[in-house]
């Protein structure tokens, strides 16, 4: 069957060419774009376009282009049997988990890819990323698309998105997965990971919800952190949620004084949501006495989250209303398959 896809382009260096008067790098439009890669028109699947008005570099990115891209994916859905989006790498694993999060009962792929070199340039990445993006979309069996979940293919990787995390400035392998296996490899063949991959029951209708809330902080800790700047990121006015990054399996430095800020603001009812430094394996909450205080303010315990997955899930959930206990259980709970449990 020949399939549909619909090639979504929002900017990023894949799209980019050198501004001479200041040297840097600048998003161009997407029919420049397309004149590089002739080989799309050899792919056996009817590709159509669309994109934002104005490309961007991902930096700019924030939740209005998170809904920007779900809108396009819903008013499409039913068209097409599979998305690429073109995005700079910078913050995709941040767009890819929260489209992961918003788009509810999706059963048709959703791969997000981009790369490191502009695609005019000799020894770009951006062709096999993009031409590969679209056979993985293209995948069918028994006439349904083989993957049915938000991904991110880079450099032969096919990639959870909500377990993705961009590891490298400079080489062209720039995302891992650290705590779930790949989903597929392109070599010779394109091998796909069933036993891996996510399907959503068939009954749940296709939704996208777009109510986000950015009231939430993140703290990075390290040792001999100040006081100061720790009791002014906890003042900030309007803050629901904060997500400290602890060291280890979650612990985090024992001064009294830090541990009374922590019970106040817990008091208040600023909710904390524990997550680990440490790229591989998860938080533990009392495995250490230095992460008893996390138990003792009942802090919500984010497993093995990455920072993108974590930030996503917290504004997804915030726009959502939900009580204080609601959202520490449905945090708690893996919803896209971005969280391995750990029994405690
Ligand atoms: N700054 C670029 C962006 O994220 C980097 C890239 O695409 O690789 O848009």
């Amino acid at each position: 069957m020949r399939t549909k896809i619909l090639l979504i382009y929002t900017g990023g260096t894949i799209g980019m060419a050198k501004d001479y008067s200041s040297q840097s790098l600048k998003p161009f439009d997407f029919e420049n774009l397309i004149k590089h890669i002739p080989e799309l028109s050899l792919i056996d699947s009817d590709i159509s376009f669309t994109g934002f008005e104005k490309p961007i570099d991902s930096s700019d990115m924030n939740p209005g282009h998170w809904v920007q891209l779900a809108e396009i994916i819903e008013k499409n859905y039913s068209q097409y049997d599979g998305f690429v989006i073109l995005h700079g790498t910078d913050t995709m694993a941040y767009s890819a988990s929260a489209l992961s999060f918003m788009l509810n009962g999706l059963q048709k792929p959703v791969i997000f890819t981009g790369s490191q070199l502009p695609v005019g340039d000799l020894r770009t990445d951006a062709k096999e990323n993009l031409i590969t993006s679209i056979h993985f979309a293209s995948l069918q069996e028994d006439g349904k698309p083989s993957i049915r979940e938000v991904c991110i293919y880079f450099e032969y990787k096919l990639l959870r998105a909500n377990r993705t995390t961009k590891i490298s400035a400079e080489n062209f392998d720039a995302f891992a997965s650290p705590d779930y296996p790949d989903l597929g490899e392109s070599g010779i063949r394109l091998d796909v990971r069933k036993h891996v991959l996510r399907f959503e029951e068939e009954s749940i209708a296709f939704s996208v919800n777009k109510r986000l809330n950015t009231d939430l902080g993140l703290m990075k800790i390290f040792p001999g952190m100040s006081r100061e700047f720790i009791e002014n990121m906890f003042a900030t006015k309007g803050m629901k949620v904060m997500i400290i990054e602890a060291f280890g399996s979650g612990n985090i430095f024992s001064f009294d004084w830090f541990k009374d800020l922590l019970r106040k603001r817990a008091e208040e009812g600023l909710l904390f949501i524990i997550n680990s430094q440490c790229a591989g394996g998860m938080v533990e909450i009392g495995r250490y006495e230095t992460s008893d205080i996390f138990k003792e303010i009942g802090a919500i315990n984010g497993f093995d989250l990455t920072t993108e997955a974590s930030v996503a899930k917290t504004i997804h959930l915030l726009g959502q209303d939900l009580s204080a206990d609601e959202f520490k259980k449905r945090y708690e709970t893996d919803l896209r398959g971005e969280l391995t449990y750990l029994t405690q």
